[in-house]
């Protein structure tokens, strides 16, 4: 686990292999795990996925989104944005030259206690990243009506998934950004409403994939 008393004493320490002078190093980066192939989440059209929930990406989500350190978020969203940015250049040829004034990008808000709580919501920070290097909209679309984390619960209670709501009437594309996929249940739930609300196209966008089984429960918490 990565060691942040040491970081405050001798600067920044690569999480892979302890090498200093930079959050993570050339070599550590480049060996992160690929995720493997991902069942859709219920109401999502497509789901992109940058990286395996394990190793240095796990660390490097863990230190967002517990320490809100800003300095991985643009590893983070490397990959997702490259696929992202491969599928709309696709679909834009098949669509009108506006197709992609029509793009909204959005996030699955954590709940109302965790902001709070941190200050910030990682999943806005990850979309507001990727609405950036895509040149596209941000817009903040859907709310949590429950307070109540899916990080901890059990895999059945998961499965049932956050109340989320959407807050304007939507249309065209809508790409719902998370920072890990596990079962699915919140994209699906953010989906939902998003259908609800006039979306034509969701599509989920997420930094990391765990595999139930693999990992041993979520990411430590302070
Ligand atoms: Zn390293």
């Amino acid at each position: 686990m990565f060691d942040l008393a040491l970081t405050r004493v001798f600067g920044a320490v690569c999480p892979g292999c302890r090498s200093r002078g930079s959050w993570l190093c050339v070599s550590c980066a480049q060996s992160a795990a690929q995720p493997q192939p991902c069942p859709r989440p219920r109401s999502v059209d497509r789901l992109f996925v940058g990286r395996a929930y394990a190793g240095v990406t796990r660390e490097a989500t863990a230190r967002l989104k517990y320490h809100n350190e800003r300095v991985v978020i643009d590893w983070l969203i490397d990959p997702v944005v490259l696929k992202l940015s491969n599928a709309l250049a696709a679909r834009s040829q098949t669509f009108s030259r506006g197709f992609l004034d029509a793009v909204t990008i959005t996030w699955a808000p954590t709940t109302r206690a965790h902001r709070r709580l941190r200050g910030f919501d990682q999943a806005e920070l990850l979309a507001a990243a990727i609405a950036r290097e895509l040149k596209l909209g941000l817009s903040r679309e859907l709310g949590r009506l429950d307070n109540s984390p899916q990080t901890g619960k059990s895999r059945g209670l998961r499965r049932v998934g956050p109340q989320v709501l959407a807050l304007h009437p939507v249309e065209g594309l809508v790409i719902v950004v998370d920072d890990v996929v596990t079962t699915g249940s919140t994209l699906s739930a953010a989906a939902s409403a998003l259908r609800d609300a006039g979306a034509d196209t969701i599509w989920g966008a997420v930094a990391a994939r765990t595999e139930w089984g693999k990992t041993r429960g979520p990411a430590r918490q302070m």
